[in-house]
């Protein structure tokens, strides 16, 4: 970066991002240089509190000692020998994460979330059509939902600004509503191999899916011997109080579809799946040549180990609970806020004005890394090491910028 050197680090950066980067995001002005757990500096050394935790990758924190190690350690090793062999960390990891969703399952390993559905799209049509009839390939998913942004997993994912230009899409995707079991019912017929949700729909602006609605949907599943395959890319990993979303809905899916948090911040996604559905892949069925590679593993036995022993997913709980009670002070305070929602550290915050596009800009000022899902709805995924002041600290620039919309 020795072209970047005036004392307008930022701009210089900005100007030759347009320059050589495709425009596909609309980037809020600052550059990160550097990140430590729940704080990160930008190229000025100005120093910010991250409340979104790159979407939720991070919900050990950013730049995690015991992430750092991993990855180091094994870098010095081996990065990726292909997946026609065996490497340590990749079978460390699945045995992780068998540990601790339950008995006899097996995972596949993608490097995203994106791919991660694409895994669980193929794995459920092929098991369905080997099992029960070649017609069977229909999968089910929900109006607002976010899958990726593949063309399979575009397909999954039922908003039509994010889709139409890119058509056509892949066959066989219907669509329902979320917490409306008949709009559900009335799309099962005899080709119907799966039914696609996440628990909490994320970048839908924060909906969590009904415990009863969840329950219905998982009987409608097993009567049908239809696949449940649960997107758990952003609820997975402690996020919403429990180690997995599903382990506080009793239920059980299928097909535990899982990405972001998981690598601790490295490129990686998996899919798990019991004995009997996972034997439908042989070798050919699918396959990558960087998923599951030996660095994003071991950071993801890193991960996993210190979600455990630090018992994030129950802080995420206890701190998810006092700052909810703070959010419904505020809503309580000013008629601009008309829903705050959420489960643990996954929260919304959605406002009667289009206030949120400028509630983001004013606090990246003010230090604080804020999100938005649409121009209505902030939502918040802190690290889950985050601490109670720094709840504090977002709670109190809440109540000062609430009271500034008019
Ligand atoms: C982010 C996200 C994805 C896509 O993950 P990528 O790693 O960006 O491809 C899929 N599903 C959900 C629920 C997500 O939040």
């Amino acid at each position: 970066m020795d072209t970047v050197n005036s004392n307008d680090n930022n701009m210089v950066i900005f100007e030759e991002g347009g320059k050589f980067l495709m425009p596909t995001y609309s980037r809020l002005p600052v550059v990160f240089e550097k990140a430590e757990m729940q704080y990160l500096w930008d190229v000025n050394g100005k120093k910010y509190t991250d409340y979104i935790a790159g979407y939720g990758c991070l919900n050990i924190g950013h730049s995690n000692p015991f992430v750092i190690d991993a990855i180091c350690k094994q870098a010095g090793k081996i990065i990726q020998p292909s997946n026609v062999y065996y490497n340590l960390p990749q079978v460390e990891l699945a045995k992780k994460l068998a540990g601790i969703t339950g008995a006899d399952k097996k995972v596949f390993f993608a490097n995203s979330g994106t791919e991660a559905i694409e895994a669980a799209v193929k794995l459920a049509r092929k098991y369905s059509k080997e099992n029960f009839s070649e017609k069977r390939y229909k999968i089910i998913s929900f109006y607002k939902s976010f899958h990726g942004r593949t063309m399979g997993a575009l397909s999954a994912t039922a908003q039509e600004e994010k889709q139409k230009i890119f058509e056509p899409l892949v066959k066989g995707f219907e669509y329902a509503k979320l917490n409306d079991i008949d709009s559900v019912k009335v799309k099962i017929d005899k080709q119907t191999c799966a039914i696609l949700v996440e628990p909490i729909q994320g970048e839908g602006g924060v909906n969590a899916a009904q415990k009863g609605f969840m329950k219905d949907l998982k009987k409608l599943c097993t009567e049908n011997k239809i696949l449940l395959i649960l997107d758990e890319v952003q609820t997975g990993f402690g996020r919403t109080g429990t180690m997995f979303a599903y382990q506080g809905l009793e239920i059980e899916p299928d097909i535990l579809v899982l990405a972001k948090s998981i690598g601790g911040g490295m490129p990686l996604g998996a899919i798990i799946a019991g004995d009997d559905i996972s034997s439908a892949f042989v070798p050919g069925s699918h396959g990558s040549t960087f998923g599951g590679n030996a660095v994003s593993c071991a950071a993801g036995c890193a991960v996993v180990d210190y979600l455990v022993e630090n018992r994030l997913p129950e802080r995420a709980k206890e701190l998810g609970t006092y700052f909810m009670k703070g959010l419904e002070k505020i809503k309580s305070k000013y008629p601009a806020v008309i829903d705050v929602r959420g489960k643990g550290l996954m929260v919304g915050m959605e406002f009667s004005k289009q206030a949120a596009p400028e509630m983001v800009s004013k606090a990246l000022e003010d230090g604080l890394v804020i999100n938005k899902v649409s121009p209505g709805i902030l939502r918040f995924l802190p690290p889950l090491i985050i601490s109670e002041r720094d709840i504090d600290r977002l709670l109190k620039w809440l109540d000062k910028n609430t009271a500034k919309i008019s």
